[in-house]
């Protein structure tokens, strides 16, 4: 197979920024994919529907003209939000989402949840309005290993909440590890799982072998190759409970490039040519559109897109090593490996 053609994707977990970086990389993501589940994790976060209407005319504004690429909302979820301000963002169709990050997880996280117990009546209210909950699964207590935070996660937080809140649709966002793979493929309807370009490709060792590798840093830290293999597994069966979730992430390179380095990978630029390749390797090719187009749409009782993509093998592909924004440059993800595939 030299040519493949899919449904336009859509990336079900995307960091835009704001300011001259949003200016500088949405055109990265729209020159590829339909739609997008837009982080809130901007600062001050974005947690009222205000603030997300405000946020989506910032992104709309700096989009190319007719780039036809849809920013879907989300609304960063606090022990203050206010239940009703979360339930008319998501009848009004401005927010799709609401995501939890427990408080100090990643990249601006310092306002997410401390207390579980104290957004249990905002979480049993989405259960009720049918609004999916993203979840950044890691717990954040110094004794547990950083490489450990995923699972533990899943025993000490995330299955209670489940249990407590019967209905609540959950998205398991950039899982890293076999344990997560297992949590989600034995969830049930309301239940999925997003998977990032970069965790197919690289483990820890990209990481830490040979010199410190700072643009392979992110988080969910990358794990071990047994892990790596299994996400591998997940995204290439076909399973509905498995879809895109690029968590591509951009920092300027001062600050990857630093004596206490900022997480993210940012992988919009070349995604969609490194996961054919993934899906090759793995004789997978004619998965690819189920795992980047189809599932997660069905997830998100939304419609897939309506045009398509062409997908076309031959030479190696070039795309630039850095997108130069206003804040300055962005060093984009190396896969350490040629590229065949080129998208149109
Ligand atoms: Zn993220």
């Amino acid at each position: 197979m030299d040519s493949i053609t899919l449904r336009r994707p859509d990336d079900w977990h995307l960091h835009l920024r704001d300011g001259a970086m949003l200016a500088g990389i949405a055109p990265e993501s729209a020159r590829h994919f339909g739609r997008a589940i837009i982080m809130p994790n901007l600062v001050p976060p974005v947690v009222t529907g205000a603030q997300a209407q405000a946020y989506r005319d910032r992104i709309t504004a700096a989009l190319p003209a007719d780039s036809g690429f849809t920013p879907l909302m989300t609304l960063y979820l606090t022990e203050e939000s206010d239940p009703a301000d979360i339930i008319a963002a998501h009848q009004s169709g401005l927010v799709t989402a609401v995501k939890l990050y427990p408080a100090g997880a990643t990249t601006n996280s310092t306002s997410g949840v401390r207390d579980f117990d104290k957004v249990r009546p905002v979480l049993e209210a989405m259960a009720e309005h049918g609004i999916p909950l993203c979840v950044h699964g890691e717990v954040v207590d110094s004794d547990v290993d950083i490489f450990d935070r995923e699972a533990v996660f899943i025993d000490r937080v995330l299955d209670p909440i489940r249990r407590r809140t019967p209905g609540l649709r959950v998205i398991m966002e950039h899982i890293t590890t076999r344990q997560g793979v297992d949590y989600a493929r034995a969830g049930g309807d309301d239940l999925g799982a997003t998977i990032t370009t970069h965790h197919l490709v690289i483990n820890r060792n990209a990481i830490l072998v040979g010199g410190i590798k700072p643009h392979y840093y992110c988080l969910p830290v990358a794990k071990r190759e047994e892990h790596r293999l299994a996400l591998r597994a997940a995204a290439t069966s076909g399973d509905a409970s498995f879809f895109l979730g690029t968590d591509s992430a951009p920092h300027t390179d001062p600050l990857k490039e630093n004596a206490c380095g900022c997480a993210g990978c940012f992988t919009a630029t070349n995604t969609m040519s490194i996961l054919a390749e993934v899906f090759e390797q793995e004789n997978a090719l004619d998965r690819l559109e189920a795992f980047a187009s189809l599932n997660g749409p069905a997830f998100y009782r939304l419609p897939a897109n309506e045009t398509r993509v062409t997908l076309t093998k031959g030479d190696p592909v070039s795309y630039p090593a850095k997108i130069d924004t206003g804040d300055g440059p962005v060093t984009v993800f190396d896969p350490m490996m040629p590229l065949h595939w080129r998208v149109g």
